[in-house]
């Protein structure tokens, strides 16, 4: 079957991949170029964890860290180093017992063990702690590149510089009018990440989606790149606050987002949000430098319940609205993209007629 594929992210790339390898005859698409900057999968690193207070998460994360590792072994790279990561508060007892049905490695810890896992963080007393030795960090642009070289060996054409214009159907399948061309697929997936509507509005299958704009800043310091990992949730059980070990020192990042505008990609920094954050560096991360070496923007897009978007509609098949957590899955989303392009059912979970998004489109 020809498949074009509409935005090469974390998603569209291991979808090109996959595709790829079970013999399509793949074309894909990136208007910035593969491991760009300005996408959801933007910049150096990102968490990988089991930790989920929902049991298909848990499964999910599972069978995505089997086929990391898969092509960490066909590729020869490292792309997922496990430097564990600590949880700070959060629902725990529903982390825990949605751990425990998966057979997942993440346990209690007390505060004395939690400062000898990380020794550069201040954990606050009245919390409960969760460690996981096997969450880590991805190399989210090494990710990317290793995927799409591996589609291209299987065949697939890497349009890495070409903007999709408009996607319709027709009697036989889809036309992509792209900036250069018009191509004529049986199939096209598109996972345009922030942009979808931009796609999906004008051929009626526009979703309700809210991209977000989100900020995180680097610190310096001593043994930074060797702490691990750490998310604090908020008291109301929302992920708060995040970091992880990155390439020269070390990422913190503040929930929520501000709203992101796909139309208008205006992305400076928010000052506000540095200081903010940089205080509470210094109150709660002794070991790093209270002022970041640099702090990068970048969006990611919610579903009004968190989940993803990924099914059919006639020829097209869409893998949108991330909810801020779907590189760790990536791998794995690739394959559900696949599957609907093979014709198999999609998982319910993440169609497009779920109460949630047929109640907020109406
Ligand atoms: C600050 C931040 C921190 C995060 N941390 C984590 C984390 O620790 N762990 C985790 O698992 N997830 C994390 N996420 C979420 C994760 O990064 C995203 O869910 C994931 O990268 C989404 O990938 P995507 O392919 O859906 O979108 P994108 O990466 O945005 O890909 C869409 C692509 O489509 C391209 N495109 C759009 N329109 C067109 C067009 N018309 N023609 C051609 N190309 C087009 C874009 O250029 C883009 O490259 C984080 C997100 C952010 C923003």
């Amino acid at each position: 079957m020809r498949v074009a594929v509409v935005g090469l992210g974390a998603m569209g790339v291991a979808a090109a991949r996959v595709l790829a390898e079970r013999g399509h005859e793949v074309v894909a698409f990136e208007r910035h170029g593969v491991a760009h900057s300005l996408g959801s999968s933007a910049h150096a690193s990102r968490i990988f964890r089991f930790s989920h207070p929902d049991p298909d998460y848990v499964l999910l994360a599972r069978r995505a860290l089997r086929l990391w590792r898969e092509l960490e072994r066909r590729d020869g790279s490292r792309l997922l180093t496990a430097s564990g990561l600590l949880e700070i508060g959060g629902p725990h007892d529903q982390v825990l017992a949605a751990m425990a049905d998966a057979n997942a490695h993440v346990r209690e810890v007390d505060h004395a063990e939690a400062w000898r896992i990380a020794p550069g963080v201040a954990v606050p007393d009245d919390r409960p702690l969760r460690w996981s030795a096997t969450a880590g960090t991805l190399a989210a642009r090494d990710c990317l590149l290793v995927q799409a070289d591996m589609a291209s060996r299987c065949g697939a054409e890497i349009a890495a510089d070409e903007a999709v214009a408009e996607v319709s159907e027709t009697a036989s399948g889809v036309r992509i009018e792209t900036t250069r061309r018009t191509v004529l697929a049986d199939t096209v997936v598109i996972t345009a990440g922030p942009w979808s509507n931009m796609l999906l509005g004008p051929v009626g299958l526009g979703l309700p989606l809210a991209p977000q704009l989100g900020q995180a800043s680097v610190y310096r310091g001593a043994k930074a790149e060797r702490q691990p990992c750490v998310m604090e949730w908020a008291g109301d059980g929302d992920e708060f606050a995040y970091g992880l070990p990155v390439p020269g020192g070390y990422k913190l990042g503040i929930n929520p987002g501000a709203p992101f505008d796909p139309a208008n990609d205006a992305r400076r920094v928010d000052h506000q949000q540095v200081l903010t954050l940089s205080a509470q560096v210094a109150d709660r991360y002794p070991g790093l430098e209270p002022f970041p070496i640099r702090s990068e923007r970048c969006p990611w897009t919610m579903t009004p319940d968190g989940d993803f978007v990924i099914d059919r509609r006639g020829s097209m098949i869409i893998g949108a609205g991330c909810s801020g957590h779907a590189f760790k899955f990536s791998p794995v989303l690739g394959e559900l993209l696949a599957d609907l392009v093979d014709g198999k059912p999609g998982h319910p979970r993440f169609a497009i007629d779920r109460p949630a998004i047929v109640a907020a489109n109406r």
